[in-house]
């Protein structure tokens, strides 16, 4: 048996970054680049009008306060002649400064008279209320650096630069293997000594809220040689098979064998803690294997403790677990020392809660939480107002 810290450790060192796949940047939202990005053009591409108002030669003013219109250049359609000290081209937001032009004067502070802007200003700054052609960004300049989580700002951001494609990491293949006799699924009766089958459904939603959307699920009996062609098929087949239940060592559980026989390599089986004792995680080629115990909180728990570090380091992240934060707890706690603890809570502020039905096959105090309180193995018994960390879980 290992501690929670070990396994943490071991299962950093085990997992592995996914090849970089080519995508459409509109299907890229949340992800982790996998290149450093160089822009392939000027931003803005031409010296652009920030303001509706009279492109101008900006030493005219204030010498000369009546400037011929010779002109208009609104967006996308530009004046194309040059024009010369004395006049003046109608400009909009967006609309290409014509050439000799260096300052736009604002609509609001001239009045137009006879063809002609009557101007009182005292001066005008050379490049005023112009947007310089690659002023934001230049030809070949680093537009996002490798690593950068794509988010809709940066998506924008490419876009405006043309570019359509990136190099990101890729999701991982996951696959739910599901193993129990007793487990019925919902929408049929319950038989006798029957429960609903519920673990897909929260390890499913749970991959859903990190964006891992879809997800392979095959639901098994408690029989050996479906549980070793099954494991076979997709260890062959995912980049993650995360197998719940049948890991225990019970008559009829048999996942710890049929991986033994498939040469997975066992990197550890049972941690030190609680729930969640009896978790296998290995490695067999390219494919991470996580036995996860059958009780619904126990699943879980693994899942957002271990599981999610496997998935986010193959996708590139460079935050892989859950993000921690210390909080006060509002109620003692009594608690042995030498076991590992994660209890589900919920957070107030400052403050944390423990929720009650902290059982493993309880998985409704699951309903209620938002994070998981860590009580580490050395901890003894909490007492009210203490600071303890916090995990706080994906929504
Ligand atoms: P196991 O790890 O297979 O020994 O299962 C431990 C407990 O969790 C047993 O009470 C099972 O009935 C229950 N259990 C296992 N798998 C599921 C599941 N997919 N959904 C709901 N409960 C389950
Ligand atoms: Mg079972």
């Amino acid at each position: 048996m290992i501690s929670v810290e070990e396994a943490k450790i071991l299962i950093v060192k085990s997992s592995f970054r996914l090849n970089p796949v080519c995508r459409e940047i509109s299907k890229s939202l949340r992800c982790v680049l996998a290149e450093d990005l160089f822009s392939p053009l000027n931003y803005p591409p031409f010296d652009q009008s920030a303001m509706d108002g009279f492109a101008i030669f900006h030493s005219d003013i204030p010498g000369k306060v009546e400037i011929e219109i010779v002109g208009e250049s609104p967006a996308g359609n530009p004046y194309k002649e040059k024009i010369s000290s004395g006049q003046s081209v109608r400009v909009f937001t967006g609309g290409k400064i014509p050439e000799g032009a260096d300052a736009v004067i604002v609509q609001e502070k001239v009045s137009i008279e006879n063809g002609k802007i009557i101007s009182e200003e005292k001066q005008i700054i050379k490049g005023a209320n112009i947007r310089e052609n690659g002023s934001q960004i230049k030809k070949g300049e680093l537009v996002l650096k490798k690593g950068t989580v794509l988010n809709p700002g940066a998506i924008g951001f490419l876009a405006s630069l043309g570019i359509t494609e990136v190099k990101v990491f890729p999701e991982p293949k996951v696959s739910i293997i599901v193993t129990g006799n007793e487990l019925q699924k919902s929408g049929n009766p319950l038989v006798n000594g029957q429960i609903y089958e519920s673990n897909s459904f929260a390890l499913k939603s749970a991959l859903e809220s990190i964006n891992i959307p879809s997800v392979n699920i095959v639901i098994i009996g408690d029989d050996e040689k479906i549980t070793k062609e099954t494991l076979s098929k997709e260890i062959n087949n995912s980049d993650v098979v995360l197998v719940s239940g049948g890991i225990s060592v019970g008559k009829y559980d048999f996942v710890g064998k049929c991986l033994e026989e498939l040469q997975v390599e066992n990197v550890f089986y049972k941690i030190s803690q609680k729930p969640g004792k009896p978790m296998f995680f290995g490695r067999k080629n390219d494919c991470l294997i996580f036995g996860l115990p059958g009780n619904p909180a126990s699943a879980l728990s693994c899942f957002y403790e271990y599981v999610i570090t496997s998935l986010k380091i193959m996708q590139g992240f460079s935050d892989i677990s859950l993000k921690k934060v210390c909080l006060k707890i509002i109620s003692d706690y009594k608690k042995k020392e030498g076991l590992s603890l994660f209890l589900k809570g919920k957070t107030m502020e400052d403050k944390v809660e423990i929720l009650s039905g902290q059982e493993s096959n309880n998985i409704g105090a699951f309903a209620f939480a938002d994070c998981l309180i860590y009580l580490p193995a050395e901890k003894g018994n909490v007492k009210s107002g203490e600071f303890v960390e916090v995990h706080l879980l994906p929504v």
